[in-house]
């Protein structure tokens, strides 16, 4: 059994990287593995993705940090992907790699024939849900196998005392009414096919009633303000009970978010690792909870929830509204010339004079997140200043306080 006193035991926060921008703030904001896909065979095409460049530069990014590398070739191969999943394995078959990760066992038997030397982990799509399971994926050439969704504490534990095989769980993020994620849900409605990673996600839309007869009178349910969403679930966050998987054994907590924003993966990243480096110090936990709740209710997200799949008997409708409190400014790429100025990129338009949130990676249990005032915008391409900085450009912003280069900044959303 593997616990917090083995000194093997090192669990790890596996972050979301759905480009090579997000891929540099989660290593930033504390990830200890980052996972990425290609432009094919992977299970979010409508991320970013990585092309043979940004591959490279990302695995120099990740090997300067010292932070694990996993590349996803999880989407299931139908007869007619085979060839060609053969020739995209020839082109990454010389990249370093940590780990690549599969979901079809055909494309373990082409990477394994492909003499492909990175570890391979197991996606959560296989359900595994058992150490019988686990026992036959170890037996095929598999190091780390995430669990299905649907995997409870309890079972976790037995499975722990039964194997050494890395486990991975996901920890935080978005959960859908499927089973592991196979669904036809998506390509029966849109088209598109959530098992080859063109999710449209119809189980988020919203949906009215409509008598046979009257095929043009479309009923409203009423569910929420913003209408209803009767297949849409909650979402995942086990930060309340994160010690319990720590001391379960869990080897590596996955946040989801590819397709979130550049702010989400690194402030859920800093949240999670902060909160593991306290359970494995044994620090006190309950006193950074708060803190930990306050920041994961300050990314976008539906209603919380630890245990979705426990929630069976729970029968009532539950209100599934999309919550976001905060609007992402933008982030610090350099310093400026003096300690108050910064370089920001922004996504958002910045106002002078306004008052923002400035939050920071956190080192060592030092949480330097600030209030910071607007003092002055220049816009350099025209060399002269402004009083709003637009969105999708860099602007040098001096501001009423010292502003570090790792900052990510965000105003609060006046919330009716
Ligand atoms: S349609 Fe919804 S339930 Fe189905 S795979 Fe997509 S997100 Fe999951």
């Amino acid at each position: 059994m593997v616990s917090l006193t083995d000194r093997n035991y090192k669990p790890e926060i596996v972050s979301p990287a759905g480009n090579l921008e997000k891929m540099k703030l989660a290593v930033k904001y504390g990830a200890d593995a980052v996972y990425f896909g290609g432009k094919e065979f992977n299970l979010r095409d409508q991320s970013g993705n990585f092309s043979f460049e940004e591959i490279k530069e990302g695995l120099r990014i990740c090997r300067h940090a010292g932070v694990k590398s996993i590349f996803l070739m999880n989407s299931f191969l139908h007869e007619k992907d085979i060839e060609n999943a053969k020739e995209y394995i020839k082109q990454i078959r010389d990249f370093a790699f940590n780990a690549v990760m599969v979901s079809d066992p055909g494309m373990l038997m082409l990477l394994k024939e492909a003499g492909i030397k990175p570890d391979i982990h197991l996606s959560t799509q296989m359900s595994t849900l058992n150490r019988m399971s686990i026992g036959f994926w170890k037996d095929a050439g598999i190091k780390r196998i995430v669990l299905a969704r649907e995997t409870t504490l309890d079972e976790i534990k037995s499975i722990r005392e039964h194997t050494d095989a890395e486990i991975e769980i996901f920890a935080h993020g978005a959960l859908c009414v499927s089973y592991s994620g196979r669904c036809l849900l998506s390509r029966f409605l849109s088209g598109r096919d959530a098992n080859q990673g063109s999710c449209a996600h119809p189980c988020r839309w919203n949906y009215a009633l409509v008598e046979e007869k009257r095929a043009g009178s479309h009923l409203e349910i009423i569910e929420h303000a913003a209408g209803t969403e009767i297949l849409s679930s909650k979402d995942l966050s086990l930060i309340n009970v994160l010690p319990d998987y720590v001391n379960a054994g869990v080897n590596a907590f996955k946040l989801e978010g590819r397709m979130k924003s550049l702010y989400y993966a690194a402030n859920i990243t800093r949240i999670y690792k902060h909160a593991l480096q306290t359970i494995i110090n044994k620090n006190d936990y309950s006193k950074f909870l708060p803190f930990y709740t306050d920041e994961l209710d300050l990314v976008s997200h539906r209603p919380y929830t630890g245990d979705l799949f426990n929630e069976f008997n729970n029968l009532e409708f539950n209100e599934i509204p999309y919550i976001k409190k905060v609007l992402f400014l933008g982030y610090a790429i350099s310093a400026g010339k003096d300690e108050t100025e910064a370089y920001i990129k922004t996504f958002n338009p910045v106002y002078l004079n306004e008052e923002i949130d400035a939050i920071y990676p956190i080192i060592n249990s030092n949480i330097k997140d600030c209030k910071i005032a607007v003092k002055e915008i220049i816009d350099e391409d025209k060399n002269e200043t402004v009083e709003m900085a637009r969105p999708d450009k860099i602007y040098l912003i001096r501001f009423n306080k010292a502003i570090d280069s790792d900052a990510i900044l965000r105003r609060r959303l006046k919330i009716a």
